[in-house]
């Protein structure tokens, strides 16, 4: 089967064993590709890197990859030239500062590739050959065509039986690397798969997949077991963080599966296909000046006035200091009918 894993910022910093041993499990039935993010906290350092050009946050983002580099038995001097090649982008010539911005926010993503190449022995790609995008610095849009084309290269790697790692979030634009939006590596991972015509892409994270509500917030969620991919469109265009919108987009308009997990103990617990669970999801943006809560497969009865809505879901404004505590309100309403439901479920599947 040809697989497409990707693993988030937690993933690595906390469960790098767990991906390392994932992968290589993984490779001796499989042809796998691998995405991995930026280490977490390391993009908005970089962002605040590329904003005040302060000496202090470059220093503290080597020292973070070679203390974890060094933590995993990892040479850090795989990363050097990288290192190098970022100390240096202030006196580089970019054509304008969106140029700059997204050249510097690609560090993070390319460090954790080259030690995660590093250590499965794999093949370290350089996304900007590949991965083509629009001129949108910031906010890139994938050109399918003629990325699909580019990745012949690497389908052939995976052929001969190694194992690409690719890093997630980046793009090229002409000469330039261009960035594919906030929690772009989702993007990458379908784009790979769509472009690898993979079996599914395994979305790996510290939690096990998608809930009723962010499990972070909402102490009982529920895992839900089948998402359809227009529930997952919904829910991450208004705030759920287990995947990008885009990314969703891209695996509809391809029917690429997308297998939700935790790195931690392989713990798979969600796909996002065209079969739905039919379970109520509940989602939040805390914006200014207002708070914005999206109730999908429920009409829960509230107050709150509609902000827009579709055939199975609508979204309603609520005062921003109070979002977190409404979504656990609404949730809390909701969820009872399904509870019985969910055990039955959890009980079938495990
Ligand atoms: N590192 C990027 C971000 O924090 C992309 C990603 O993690 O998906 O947004
Ligand atoms: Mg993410």
């Amino acid at each position: 089967m040809r697989l497409v894993v990707k693993f988030g910022g937690s993933s690595l910093r906390h469960d790098f064993h767990d991906a390392v041993q994932l992968v290589k499990m993984l490779r001796d039935e499989n042809e796998i590709a691998v995405v991995v993010s930026a280490l977490k906290g390391i993009t908005d350092k970089l962002e605040l890197l590329s904003k005040t050009r302060d000496r202090k946050i470059l220093k503290s983002i080597l020292l973070d990859y070679a203390s974890f580099a060094k933590k995993h038995g990892i040479d850090p001097d795989v990363i050097k030239s990288l290192s190098r090649g970022l100390s240096f982008a202030f006196s580089l010539n970019f054509p304008d500062d969106r140029i700059r911005r997204d050249f510097i926010l690609s560090f993070g993503e390319l460090f954790s590739a080259s030690i995660f190449a590093q250590a499965i022995d794999g093949v370290f790609i350089e996304p900007w050959n590949v991965i083509q995008t629009d001129g949108n610095f910031g906010d890139a849009e994938v050109d399918i065509a003629k990325t699909r084309r580019l990745f012949t290269r690497i389908r052939d790697l995976m052929e001969d039986g190694k194992v690409p790692v690719i890093p997630g979030f980046i793009g090229g634009f002409k000469n330039f690397r261009t960035t594919l939006g906030r929690g772009g590596s989702d993007y990458t991972a379908v784009v790979a798969g769509t472009c690898l015509r993979a079996r599914a892409v395994l979305i790996m994270s510290d939690v096990e997949g998608i809930y009723t509500a962010d499990p972070k917030v909402v102490r009982d969620a529920k895992l839900i077991p089948f998402v359809s991919y227009d529930e997952a469109l919904i829910a991450s265009k208004f705030g759920m963080e287990a995947i990008q919108w885009k990314a969703v987009k891209l695996a509809s308009e391809n029917e690429i599966p997308l297998l939700f997990g935790r790195t931690k103990g392989w713990w798979m617990g969600t796909l996002v296909s065209g079969r739905s669970s039919g379970m109520p999801i509940i989602t939040y943006k805390a914006e200014e000046p207002y708070g914005i809560i999206c109730v999908i497969n429920e009409h829960p009865e509230v107050s709150y006035e509609v902000i827009s809505e579709g055939k199975n879901w609508a979204t309603f404004r609520v005062p921003r200091e109070e979002t977190k505590k409404i979504v656990g309100e609404v949730h809390r309403r909701i969820i009872e009918k399904y509870l019985p439901f969910a055990k039955a479920v959890s009980v079938a599947i495990t």
